[in-house]
């Protein structure tokens, strides 16, 4: 026992002081941001009701709140001339509702509501400008109604991006409310390959490193125009980052989910469809995932770092018990993306993969790897060269991190007070 517990002090010593978070957790005071019930996957499907709405102008943005019986799915529409958005909500009716009067706001003239498609409720806001509208579900909290929160950014400010900015430190990016300070959550984003390692290329020409730059840009920009949300880019060019690298970046943002972007390849064109992945415990889960990984991870060498270990080797059995906390969390946000891509694409798999990839293996900060789509399969190659499914990828990554944190959210942020 004490060899043991000397030798984990050892390894807590060795670890930099920037890595506080990751040591507060192995010393087991940081439980309460894993000590959550994992939530099931979002229910869909039941008729709802909207029993009452009410709207409101907030800092930055303005906010619409359905009062549902139950949790809904809905689809969102972007129209231009003039500028309206269009949210679908599946299966659901408005009960004896009275719209409330709109707020007065910058980007909101009105909402009007319909019918669509004999069951979903439509709702359009006319608006004064694009804006796009971030989408919420909420449980009932003391017995009430789910509300579905929309809110709409008021743009300018809310649009700046903090990733070009890297030294600027969290505080200054924090959101000030009626209520106090509260900080926000840091989405790192990271493309696949750039510079040198032009990742899988298609039939076409396609390089993975442009197309997953460009899916990452997007998402950066919809997590940028999301209140509570702070985006951090690995790259924003096209620049080769060595693996290791990118989940330092992370770290040193103290960045609270990692999302890799890639497009996935294959020796056979016929394969196809989007998945999700994450870490594994004990090496990769199927031959096709191993072979992945393999892959994905001699990008270091093609950079001509090599793929040392030496954190690892000193604090192994630290990371591994830290590890597994953050796999639950990670497992969980995955499969929220999962079933928000499942929405709009085919699904290779339709569970959240494992595998051994090297950028997911941050002990502290949830990771997860998209692979958007089969760049070696013809037809999805033309499909992730078109920039509406780059975009539609990363508005699910985006509802995906939303559903995540609306069932997990941490202490002291934006999520903690809706
Ligand atoms: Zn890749």
């Amino acid at each position: 026992m004490n060899n043991s517990s000397q030798s984990a002090r050892d390894a807590l010593a060795l670890l930099a002081a920037d890595r506080r978070r990751f040591l507060r957790m192995a010393l087991g005071t940081g439980a309460a941001a894993f000590g959550l019930p994992l939530a099931g996957p979002a229910l869909a499907g039941r008729a709802a009701e909207v029993s009452r709405v009410e709207a409101g102008r907030h800092e930055g943005f303005t906010r619409y709140v359905f009062a549902i019986s139950n949790p809904v799915d809905f689809d969102t529409l972007l129209l231009d001339n003039p500028a309206r958005a269009v949210i679908d909500i599946h299966s659901t009716r408005l009960k004896d509702v009275s719209l409330p009067s709109t707020p007065d706001s910058p980007v909101v003239k009105g909402l009007r509501v319909g019918v669509r498609n004999g069951h979903d409720l439509r709702l359009v806001f006319d608006l004064k400008k694009r804006a796009r509208p971030q989408i919420i579900i909420l449980p009932p909290t003391g017995g009430g109604s789910h509300r579905l929160v929309v809110d709409l950014p008021h743009g300018g400010g809310a649009d700046t991006v903090i990733a070009e900015r890297p030294d600027v430190p969290r505080q200054e990016s924090t959101l000030q409310s009626g209520s106090g300070a509260f900080r926000d959550l840091v989405v790192a984003i990271d493309p696949g390959h750039g510079g040198k390692d032009p990742g899988a290329i298609g039939r076409r020409g396609t390089r993975e490193k442009d197309i997953v730059l460009n899916i990452g840009l997007q998402l950066r920009d919809l997590i940028a125009a999301t209140p509570g949300l702070t985006p951090v880019m690995t790259r924003d060019d096209d620049r080769f980052i060595p693996l290791r690298q990118r989940t330092e970046i992370a770290r040193r943002h103290e960045a609270d989910l990692f999302i890799s972007v890639h497009a996935d390849a294959f020796r056979l064109a016929s394969a196809k469809g989007a998945s999700v992945y994450c870490l594994s415990q004990n090496g990769a889960s199927s031959e096709a995932a191993r072979w992945l990984a393999a892959k994905e991870n001699s990008a270091d060498f093609v950079g001509g770092a090599s793929l040392s270990g030496h954190d690892e080797d000193v604090a192994s059995v630290l990371l591994d018990l830290a590890q597994t906390k953050t796999l639950e969390s990670s497992l969980d946000f995955a499969d929220r993306v999962l079933q928000r891509i499942g929405n709009i694409a085919k699904l290779h798999k339709h569970d959240v993969q494992q595998a051994g990839f090297a950028v997911l293996k941050s002990p502290d900060i949830p990771s997860i790897l998209v692979e958007s789509a089969f760049i070696s399969n013809p037809q999805e190659e033309q499909r992730l060269r078109s920039s509406s499914y780059q975009r539609q990828i990363a508005q699910s990554i985006l509802e995906g991190v939303n559903s995540y944190y609306t069932a997990h959210a941490p202490q002291g942020t934006r999520y903690a007070m809706l």
